[in-house]
């Protein structure tokens, strides 16, 4: 019975040695008992005897302490996880742990910082258009800690949309958009508060607009587009918009409210029904909407955390085929119809 005392002695020495040395000790003392009772030496032995038990004992006494030392690791760490996702106790806006360790390569940027971060949880912002470019555009505002993203579209996944539209999934063919793209986010992100809209944006999608900082327009007609427009304007809301076809892709910042064009400003002009193909008609290369997209998310970061210099006034174009990328200069045009720019 000497081998179960020196268990014993173990227990009783555990508060004096440090926690590793008296598991290391426990496991070689126990190693000791299985050898001296293995069939590796003659058996009975002297040792065996002195020592006591059999192997079959030790053997399960090592199994239930494996079963138990697993369960205890896996407690400690599920115990530990959830300390870091819980809220700190006074303030439930502050960052969470395992926020600050998820936005710490942002917040050590000189133009982000923590400031900059903190605008990112405060901010809302309304992206119109699960497709092309609102999968990366989506992805990139909840991993970068947008605190409050809504998504609006009525359609739902095709198997035709994961050419390109990377947020949805073979699996979720058949769902709603808004709801695929919240599942995406959500499993990105747990930190952000998604608004998933399935429905169209039309004339009394005012309100939705109205609980946002910042509107995203990644649809793909001209009518959403111009009405997108329009109710920013009346509702004083920045827009950044882009539009893609084949190779080619643009994007700029309207924001008549802080100076600079509305899209209406750029392109009085509506093209007649057909004109202009839409991907369905001309096709689309698949990473394109990535790259504008990503644009997108690229430029509300920069607008919501007032770093570098965003697209007001300016339009990014850029032409996948031929690698090439230029920006042209916008006015606002007196007498626009949707935001009546003063010359
Ligand atoms: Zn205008």
């Amino acid at each position: 019975m000497i081998g179960v005392l020196g268990f014993g002695v173990l227990v009783l020495g555990y508060r004096f040695l440090p926690r590793r040395l008296a598991v290391g000790l426990a496991v070689l003392w126990w190693g000791l008992l299985v050898a001296v009772q293995s069939p590796l030496l003659p058996q009975p032995n002297r040792a065996a005897a002195i020592l006591g038990g059999s192997l079959s004992a030790w053997l399960m006494l090592g199994a239930v302490a494996v079963v138990v030392f697993g369960y205890w690791l896996g407690l400690r760490a599920l115990r530990r996880k959830g300390a870091a996702h819980k809220p700190v106790a006074d303030d439930p806006k502050a960052f969470r742990p395992a926020e600050l360790e998820r936005y710490a390569r942002h917040i050590m940027l000189r133009e982000i910082g923590g400031a900059g971060q903190r605008r990112l949880k405060d901010a809302g912002v309304l992206v119109v258009g699960a497709g092309g470019l609102g999968s990366p555009a989506l992805l990139y505002l909840a991993a970068s800690g947008v605190g409050r993203i809504g998504v609006i579209d009525a359609d739902v996944v095709e198997n035709s949309n994961l050419q390109r539209q990377v947020i949805h999934t073979d699996d979720r063919i058949g769902l709603p958009k808004v709801q695929s793209a919240v599942i995406a986010m959500q499993a990105l992100n747990p930190f952000v508060d998604l608004r998933p809209y399935a429905r169209r944006l039309d004339a009394a999608s005012a309100e939705v607009i109205a609980d946002y900082d910042l509107i995203l327009d990644g649809t793909d007609n001209f009518d959403t587009r111009y009405l997108i427009n329009r109710l920013c304007v009346a509702a004083g809301k920045p827009l950044i918009a882009a539009a893609i076809t084949q190779w080619e892709g643009q994007i700029s910042l309207y924001d008549p409210a802080r100076g600079g064009p509305c899209f209406e400003c750029v392109f009085p002009n509506r093209p007649a029904d057909g004109m202009v193909p839409t991907c369905a008609e001309a096709g689309v290369a698949a990473p394109l909407p990535g790259v504008i997209g990503t644009m997108m998310a690229m430029e509300a970061v920069k607008y919501l955390t007032h770093a570098g210099q965003g697209l007001r006034g300016r339009l990014m174009i850029y032409d996948g085929l031929y690698s090439e990328a230029r920006v042209i200069a916008t006015k606002s045009r007196a007498g626009c119809a949707a935001c009546g720019a003063k010359p």
